[in-house]
């Protein structure tokens, strides 16, 4: 048994409408709109998160491959000049010029590998953690469309997106702004779903 969510009356699982007021007991076509383009705009979101995450991924993984070959060239270099005894005996100049180089590129290998990997995996990391939040919200809509609404709401949502997906923020604003707008559309949904919960 379901209840009517205008008036509470006691209802068949399966009805539409309410046997005693009459209300609509599924989305009418309002109700229906607004979800979906929550959902859209959900959607979109999710997708910005998820490109931008394997394209940051994409490029760090460039860099690291950069910074490797740096660490790989020094530390091979040292090891050679280390190796070649006889010459460096004849030309300690050379030797200890060759070496210096070596570090050098060694070093800039290693602080390049560390300010990639700082600048890079916070960002793609949250990026990807942000997929698995939004289907989270997807699914909730379903079920329990207050939680996706307060989420939607939340401006704090606006601010923490500004800093890692500029993109996820515009349709983070866009579900805002809708969320915000359809106050009223977005209660009667909430009644029905609960409803048809208990
Ligand atoms: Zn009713």
């Amino acid at each position: 048994m379901k209840k009517c969510a205008i008036c509470g009356a006691e209802l068949n699982d399966n009805a539409k409408f309410c046997d005693s007021c009459g209300a609509s007991q599924t989305p009418d076509d309002k109700e229906q709109r607004v979800l979906d383009n929550m959902a859209r705009f959900l959607r979109y979101e999710r997708t910005a998160w998820k490109v931008t995450g394997f394209v940051l991924l994409g490029i760090f993984a460039f860099y690291v491959l950069i910074a490797v070959l740096l660490i790989a060239t020094g530390g091979i270099g040292i090891l050679g000049a280390a190796a070649s005894g006889e010459q460096f005996k004849n030309d300690p100049d050379f030797q200890s010029g060759a070496l210096a180089a070596f570090l050098i590129v060694l070093m800039y290998g290693w602080i390049y590998l560390i300010v990639f990997a700082a600048a890079f995996v916070p960002t793609i990391i949250i990026n990807l953690k942000m997929v698995k939040r939004v289907e989270f919200y997807q699914e909730m809509m379903k079920t329990d469309i207050s939680v996706t609404r307060r989420r939607a709401i939340s401006p704090g949502m606006i601010v923490f997106s500004a800093f890692f997906n500029k993109i996820a923020m515009a349709f983070i604003i866009v579900n805002f702004v809708k969320t915000r707008k359809n106050a009223k559309t977005f209660d009667m949904i909430e009644a029905k779903q609960k409803a048809n919960i208990t």
